[in-house]
């Protein structure tokens, strides 16, 4: 066993390590060792319970963001409801007005159809919340674009307007003073029958020959004569939806094609087609669909419009069932 000298600096010579000294040393190299240990698990429990100052910070900025996130989601509520309140707006005043049909929900609230447009925004803490916004705001600009696009129509339709009210089917096809001889629109028994059907126009009863006007601005799309139940018919075609039929005349003003004023001859009362008296019989169509002319006759004061819904009802039509 070799033996171990340490330097000795008071007395200046060299000291034998004794086995004590050295079991001091052994002792105090485990303590520090063992405190170490001791430190790092102590470390790993606290960093486990409480954030590091580094931590801290962004704990406090994903908070804050969060709640960003939620105040931002609270203004797009916000910007919703505005939006839906112009488009109520638009679909109830300007568009109604104006004789646009509202805009359908689904195109209102149609969305971006195809490839995933939120793909980059995946993979995140809080993809969801940043997915949201996003899809949120891609449909406001969608909703903002439709009511964009809608009001290009309304203030086209706004500046058109002189023109639409001078298109409108807005006149009786015959002078008819006395209101008489009329027979009206929809639904009717009849009389001896006892079933009904539905009558898709107006039948104004008058001699044959009787002049019939257009009743409103157009364009002859049809003077023919057909094989159908109308007999010799016109159809004008006035633009913003409307269509006027006029069936069972005896003869043309007009030919397809012509260019027509409201109030301008275009062919007279006759009795040709499935008719079992000399008369017109007198339709307006909207955007495809039979409407009751009667409900656009301006040239009737309250009382006359009472008078002649009343004398039509009244009169039975003058086609053959
Ligand atoms: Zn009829």
């Amino acid at each position: 066993m070799s033996i171990k000298y340490s330097y000795n600096k008071e007395t200046l010579s060299y000291d034998v390590i004794t086995t004590t000294s050295r079991k001091k040393i052994i002792k105090w190299a485990v303590m520090f060792a063992a405190s170490i240990v001791i430190s790092i698990v102590y470390y790993v429990i606290y960093s486990r319970i409480y954030d590091t100052p580094k931590e801290r910070i962004l704990n406090t900025q994903l908070s804050d963001l969060m709640f960003n996130y939620q105040m931002l989601s609270q203004e797009l509520a916000h910007i919703d409801q505005t939006l839906s309140d112009i488009q109520k707006r638009d679909d109830d005043i300007y568009r109604t007005v104006l004789e646009s049909n509202p805009i359908p929900a689904s195109i209102r609230q149609a969305g971006f159809g195809g490839v995933n447009r939120y793909e980059h925004l995946e993979g995140y803490q809080n993809s969801y919340l940043m997915i949201a916004a996003a899809k949120h705001t891609d449909r406001i600009i969608k909703q903002l674009v439709v009511q964009s696009i809608s009001y290009d129509e309304v203030i086209e339709k706004a500046l058109n307007k002189e023109q639409m009210a001078l298109s409108r089917p807005a006149i009786q096809p015959i002078s008819n003073k006395k209101l008489k001889a009329v027979s009206s629109f929809g639904w009717r028994m009849h009389p001896k029958l006892g079933y009904g059907r539905p009558h898709t126009g107006m039948d104004f009863s008058a001699d044959t020959g009787t002049e019939i006007f257009a009743t409103g601005d157009g364009t002859v799309v049809k003077a023919e004569h057909t094989s159908g139940g109308y007999g010799k018919m016109i159809v004008i075609d006035h633009g913003f939806g409307y269509q006027t039929l006029y069936g069972h005349l005896n003869s043309f003003a007009v030919l397809p094609g012509s260019e027509v004023k409201r109030g301008q001859l275009i062919g007279t009362v006759g009795n040709t087609g499935l008719s079992v008296g000399p008369h017109v019989h007198y339709e307006v169509h909207k955007n495809g669909q039979h409407v009751n002319p009667i409900n656009y006759f301006q040239d009737l004061s309250p009382e006359e419009y009472v008078l002649l819904v009343e004398e039509s009802l009244k009169n039975d039509i003058l086609e053959k069932w």
